[in-house]
């Protein structure tokens, strides 16, 4: 019988790779060539493991050589980039906000239908367990083929990892340098994230070694600077923003983030921290200002009862809801530059209606 696309295609749409995705969706049959009866299958998979690669390859054997039974099958596997992109938030000065900011980023992403891990780095100060109700989890440990992992806690539907998961409080202080670093490294490496959007990583503030070995272990989208509009932090967010933008870190800025722009009270803005520091900053630093958020009390309440305020119904949440789709455009706008998305190639037609 003759070997065609369409009948191949037909037959690899009833092989399922996940609950998702069958070996004829589009990400993931990279390449299908038919010579005369020899068929090429170039296949992006997200688990990479021996184990996996034999089941596919028996059920395809199965299934085409069912069909063609003359048919010889060349098979090869790309691993899928299982994590589309990795932005740091990052802060000069402590207590501006910066896990705040990252918890309802992670939110409102998360309710834009992507899916989002958060990784807690901030070893000064881990509150990400706290915001996301899960203070007294402990991650487990999980097999994937020869490598031990540890499994994300998952809070609103939010996969998070934290150093403060590992640690009790008052050793905080204690791990700085570089056992500090080795702890953090062996986070960000050992964790069983499984695909992901976004990845959002809660960088402790200032500028020292930790960014330095974090930046180099994990390829890093872009940064996001947040800040307060009063000079004390602007001072610090412009050290963060030109750590970044230095030529051997060269990692792009999304953009800045001004927080606690104001305070709202009956109708009339009140500028506590100063008013307007975050754009000229942003103007002077030639990056973008991609939200103000004001000063509000139920976003403190919100986060001390471990319910980010983006999961309200409210004003607030469609502060962080705006702030979520600037946030995921200037991502995109950033990819489509820097590496623009391959079309899937099916190099041959033939048989093809
Ligand atoms: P950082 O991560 O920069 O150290 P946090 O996110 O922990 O800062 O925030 C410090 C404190 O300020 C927390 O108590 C937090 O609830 C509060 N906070 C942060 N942003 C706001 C805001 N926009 N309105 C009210 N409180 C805020």
């Amino acid at each position: 019988m003759l070997i065609t696309e369409k009948k191949l295609l037909s037959i690899l749409e009833k092989i399922p790779l996940d609950d998702a995705h069958n070996l004829s969706s589009a990400n993931v049959l990279k390449e299908l060539k038919i010579v005369d009866s020899n068929i090429k299958l170039n296949l992006c998979i997200f688990n990479p493991s021996l184990q996996f690669k034999n089941k596919i390859k028996s059920a395809l054997l199965d299934k085409i050589l069912k069909n063609f039974p003359n048919a010889t099958l060349d098979i090869e596997f790309v691993a899928s980039k299982t994590i589309k992109n990795t932005i740091a938030v990052a802060s000069g000065k402590g207590g501006v906000g910066k896990s705040t900011i990252s918890s309802n980023l992670a939110i409102a992403l998360k309710n834009q239908g992507y899916s989002v891990g958060l990784l807690d780095a901030d070893i000064y100060g881990p509150s990400i367990p706290l915001m996301f109700d899960a203070e007294h989890e402990k991650p487990k440990k999980v097999q994937r083929g020869d490598t031990s992992l540890m499994s994300p806690i998952i809070s609103y539907g939010i996969k998070i990892m934290s150093i403060g998961f590992f640690l009790n409080p008052s050793d905080a202080l204690v791990w700085r340098g570089p056992m500090a670093t080795k702890a953090l490294t062996e986070i960000a490496q050992n964790t069983d994230w499984g695909h992901l959007d976004y990845l959002l990583i809660d960088l402790p503030p200032g500028t020292g070694d930790i960014h330095l070995s974090l930046v180099q272990i994990l390829s890093i989208t872009g940064a996001i600077i947040v800040t307060t509009p009063q000079p004390v932090s602007l001072i610090d967010a412009k050290k963060a923003i030109n750590m970044f933008k230095k030529k051997d870190i060269n990692v792009p800025i999304i953009g800045l983030i001004e927080n606690m722009s104001w305070l709202l009270i009956n109708e009339n803005k009140h500028y506590i921290f100063g008013k307007g520091g975050g754009g000229s900053l942003a103007e002077s630093e030639k990056i973008d200002l991609l939200s103000q958020i004001p000063l509000d009390q139920s976003i403190r309440e919100a986060g001390d009862v471990g319910r980010p305020a983006a999961l309200q119904d409210s004003v607030l949440g469609s502060v962080f809801d705006s702030l979520g789709h600037v946030v995921h455009r200037c991502v995109s706008d950033r990819n489509n530059m820097i590496a623009p998305t391959k079309k899937v190639q099916i190099t041959h037609n033939r048989g093809c209606n």
